[in-house]
């Protein structure tokens, strides 16, 4: 079997379409959603994610307020900058582009974010309620792959998945939003980590695999089970001397091998990517409309 592809590009498309539909209609309440976005120093990588946020914002109606720092930028600065976006009724999400330059605090710049303003949702009492299984912003890349799932037909119920990776942002997360007594979730979830004993073991009884390791190859062939749903949330560059930048991105899994044996396969770049700009975007839209009371 060759898998069918989870096209992310298009469902992200697809999602963008219908929030800007949803802008609009806000906007003829008077109401228009708006994003702070803080970016400190001049880091490439970083750069590149911030303008391609607010321009996702632009293309669907989304008030911008950027934010570009100095490097050398204080703590007391950036705390105070957090507190006026805080208090501006016109902002209701607030990103902070992670990494901060290393004197800063990143964890305490992060809790200074009003809660109700959390789009990212990093802050402690976003986390606690999504454990908690009550309504909070849910992380971008991980409620993108619960998207992605959803909206390509995959029944998530009673699914055997088993998430490769802890870290806060996309393994943990993503195993709690699984097990969730709520629609996209009722999963039964294992969680495995470079101490996980024996990977293939558990990755060959997956129904669905979420491969979020940062490893090329972390998941082969040999490692799945014919007809499995594979997730796969990796960007690793590697060398590659025919493209003109001198490498290209792959994911976490071996994925021309793995396709033969999956049903539904996220490529790479293209998958898991452009959901997580689109959930920030769905986020500060929810958003707006809470503070409007809307819901
Ligand atoms: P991370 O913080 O480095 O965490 C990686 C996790 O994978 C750790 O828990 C680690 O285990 C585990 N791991 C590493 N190698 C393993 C192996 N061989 N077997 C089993 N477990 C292994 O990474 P992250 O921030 O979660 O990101 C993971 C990947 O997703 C990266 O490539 C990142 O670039 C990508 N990513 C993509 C998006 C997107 O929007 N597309 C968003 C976020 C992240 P230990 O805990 O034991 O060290």
């Amino acid at each position: 079997m060759s898998a069918k592809i989870i096209d992310g590009k298009q469902i992200a498309e697809e999602m963008r379409t219908e929030l800007k539909a949803e802008v609009e209609q806000l906007k003829q309440q008077g109401i228009v959603p708006g994003l702070g976005v803080v970016l400190v120093g001049q880091d490439p990588a970083s750069q590149s994610y911030v303008t391609a946020k607010e321009r996702a914002c632009e293309k669907i109606g989304i008030y911008s307020n950027d934010n570009r720092l100095e490097a050398e930028t204080s703590q007391d600065e950036l705390m105070a900058l957090v507190e006026r976006m805080n208090n501006d009724p016109k902002i209701n999400g607030i990103l902070v582009q992670l990494p901060l330059p290393k004197h800063l605090d990143e964890s305490e710049v992060l809790l200074k974010i009003d809660p109700s303003k959390d789009v990212d949702g990093f802050h402690p009492m976003n986390i606690g309620k999504m454990v908690a299984g009550e309504k909070a912003f849910l992380p971008c890349t991980p409620h993108g792959i619960i998207q992605l799932l959803q909206r390509s037909g995959v029944t998530i119920e009673g699914a055997e998945v088993v998430v490769v990776g802890r870290s806060n942002i996309v393994g943990k997360p993503i195993a709690n939003m699984l097990i969730q007594k709520a629609e996209g979730g009722n999963a039964t979830v294992t969680v495995c980590h470079t101490r996980t004993k024996n990977l293939p073991e558990h990755t060959k009884r997956a129904d669905i695999i979420i491969a979020a390791a940062g490893r090329p190859n972390t998941v082969t062939a040999d490692m799945v089970k014919e007809g499995v749903v594979v997730i796969d949330v990796g960007v690793n560059r590697v060398e590659d001397a025919t493209k003109k930048r001198g490498y290209r991105l792959v994911g976490d899994v071996d994925f021309e091998a793995v396709k033969e044996k999956a049903s539904l396969i996220t490529p790479v770049p293209g998958g898991v990517g452009p959901m997580t700009i689109t959930m920030l975007l769905y986020n500060t839209v929810e958003s707006a409309k809470i503070a409007a009371g809307i819901v």
